[in-house]
């Protein structure tokens, strides 16, 4: 029978720079969710992201992701967010990418940091009903911690949480700036072509 709700991830994040921890589970969840795409969905104007100096221009972040993802032909850079005026919440843009896309079924992927905050988020009953979240585990978070932490947040929120195998991934854009501030190396943390993106446009240099 021919398949008509197409399944789409959602890997959302600053991507202030993407790395390949972000790579990695937009891969784990299209392969253990069998996903139809991975949507990268660089935040707007993030409200728990006020403070902005030393970081990538919204084009550059775009650009930086483009680069990322350009080999993977399941992966597709959204830039819903970049056209929004003001604050971006969450639940509104998967709420407006449910009316765009009516026969789609969607599922957001957050690291455990974001899981452990996730009732700290606005609107969160709001974002467990636009789609089933995934979640990745992160600084070491032990499954009980993780799968009693999903189970309270499903309850509370209705919502369907799952979890995504996959390793612990140490590594974060945070981290990262601070290697190329240092002049560190970052090989194999980031994508060669985002790595020459950021020297070309002296990103995070200083
Ligand atoms: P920063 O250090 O600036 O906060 P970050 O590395 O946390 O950056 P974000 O853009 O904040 O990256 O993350 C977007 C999403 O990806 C979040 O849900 C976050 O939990 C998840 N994520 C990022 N890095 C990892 C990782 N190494 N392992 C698991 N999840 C991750
Ligand atoms: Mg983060």
């Amino acid at each position: 029978m021919e398949k008509t709700i197409r399944k789409v991830g959602i890997m959302g994040g600053t991507f202030d720079p993407i790395h390949i921890g972000h790579l990695i589970l937009g891969e784990a969840a299209y392969e253990q969710f069998e996903l139809d795409e991975i949507w990268f969905l660089p935040a707007g104007k993030p409200p728990h992201k006020r403070n902005r100096s030393g970081r990538a221009s919204d084009v550059q972040r775009v650009e930086m992701v483009h680069r990322a993802i350009a080999s993977n032909p399941h992966f597709v850079l959204c830039t819903k967010e970049m056209e929004d005026q003001g604050y971006t919440y969450s639940y509104r843009t998967l709420e407006t990418m449910r009316e765009e896309n009516p026969e789609t079924e969607f599922y957001f992927i957050i690291g455990a940091d974001s899981l452990f905050y996730f009732d700290e988020w606005k609107n969160p009953e709001r974002i467990c009903a636009a789609a089933k979240i995934l979640v990745a585990t992160r600084d070491h978070a032990g499954d009980e911690k993780l799968l009693s932490c999903m189970k309270q947040n499903a309850e509370k929120f209705h919502g369907i949480f799952l979890k995504l195998d996959t390793p612990n991934l140490d590594i974060s854009s945070h981290e990262l700036r601070e290697w190329i501030r240092e002049g560190k190396s970052v090989k194999y943390y980031l994508p060669d072509s985002v790595i020459s993106y950021i020297q070309e446009q002296k990103i995070y240099q200083d």
